[in-house]
């Protein structure tokens, strides 16, 4: 059972989507299912934009963004408050960009008034793009992307590019009402299928930027899936099969509903919480910024690597540890994309056991059931 960030798990219909025999991707059969998913994708990012599809983790969407609509030399800014929004410092600097980072401690979200300075500190609007990661899947917070968005557009000449990856799909990302230039994920998050496929949605703005970016492109040049896109075929051989993973985990989406989606991962994000305090195990980070897709947690009197090895090895649930300096110091339990509320009661209850195991006495037996249960059942 995966309880990590990534990959998580796939659902029974989305398997068998798969286990078919490739179809030759120049056929009209393609063409039909590139259609569809096309059209579901635009729904899922509530956006008429472009949705183009790569064969590529999350990071390669990240990258696209980048070299796509920008220039050697361009100074952008970077919110940074995570090992995500260090890597989208890290892409933009390998491609020779200036930036300017605004930071946050890990577990804090980002403060959107660092924003508004320095963006109206820019006069000369020489700030080409603002580049932030929405959920910080590092260290389980949201970061105020609405607000932050709203001075972008204040600015009125940076483009906006979001790391999407683990709020697509989990909480509203709502393209097209909020103006988002760019917008990042992958396939083994929100959307419940395997690690392969990457999405990123290109605005009209940033295609008006893509005409005289000038950095160094090619299997990533987004031009090319745009043209081929609007005839429902793709520049290069597209991963067939995940295409099958793509229509079925949309259509399972569909049917569930966008409103019903980010319900059961709010519900979910508040019994996890919930859950851990009554077991009195800190929550690192913030209630009002927590991500909707993983809750991290900070133990005192107990060992958090034990804790993932026990819950690995007796109950076959796979939690994620921390990353840099918090490695050893947190757990992160994900709540991403195919998970119900038994999975949810399932953890739970399993971690009261190996807490327990491990000698932790802290709580009462049954109390992070008990008050995970009340808010899934309210
Ligand atoms: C998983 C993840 C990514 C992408 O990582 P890949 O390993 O390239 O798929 C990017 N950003 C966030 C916030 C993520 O959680």
């Amino acid at each position: 059972m995966l309880m990590i960030p990534g990959p998580t798990p796939v659902p029974e219909q989305v398997l068998l989507a798969m286990a078919k025999h490739p179809m030759g991707h120049r056929s009209g059969e393609f063409s039909a299912l590139m259609a569809e998913v096309t059209e579901n994708l635009k729904w899922l990012h509530q956006t008429q934009n472009d949705v183009l599809i790569l064969a590529a983790s999350g990071t390669g969407a990240m990258e696209a963004g980048i070299i796509n609509f920008l220039s050697q030399g361009d100074r952008v800014l970077v919110g940074n408050n995570g090992k995500f929004g260090e890597r989208w410092g890290k892409v933009a600097r390998a491609y020779g960009l200036e930036t300017q980072e605004i930071t946050a401690e890990w577990g804090k979200p980002l403060n959107p008034d660092d924003f508004k300075a320095a963006l109206e500190a820019d006069t000369d609007k020489s700030i080409k793009a603002v580049i932030l990661t929405h959920s910080e899947t590092s260290t389980g917070v949201l970061n105020d992307l609405e607000t932050i968005n709203a001075h972008v557009k204040a600015h009125g000449q940076a483009l906006i590019m979001v790391d999407a990856v683990t709020s697509m799909g989990a909480c509203p990302v709502p393209v097209d009402a909020w103006g988002l230039d760019v917008v990042a994920s992958g396939s083994q998050k929100g959307y419940m299928i395997p690690p392969g496929l990457a999405f990123v949605s290109v605005g009209p703005r940033a295609w008006a930027a893509y005409e005289t970016a000038n950095l160094p492109k090619f299997y990533l040049d987004l031009g090319p899936y745009r043209k081929d896109g609007a005839k429902n075929t793709t520049p290069f051989t597209p991963p067939v099969n995940l295409f099958f993973a793509l229509q079925a985990a949309l259509q399972m989406m569909k049917k569930e509903g966008l409103e019903a989606i980010f319900a059961r991962h709010d519900r979910q994000r508040r019994a996890t919480r919930a859950a851990m305090a009554a077991l009195n195990l800190p929550l690192f980070g913030a209630d009002d910024s927590a991500s909707p897709a993983i809750t991290a947690v900070m133990p005192q009197q107990v060992d958090a690597e034990q804790v993932r090895s026990v819950m690995k090895k007796r109950f076959d649930i796979a939690l994620a540890g921390g990353q840099d300096h918090l490695k050893g110091k947190i757990f992160r339990i994900g709540h991403l994309g195919f998970v119900c509320d038994r999975d949810i009661l399932s953890a739970v209850a399993a971690l009261e056991a190996t807490l327990t195991h491990l000698g932790y006495d802290q709580f009462t037996p049954g109390a992070g059931v008990n008050a995970a249960g009340q808010i899934l059942l309210a």
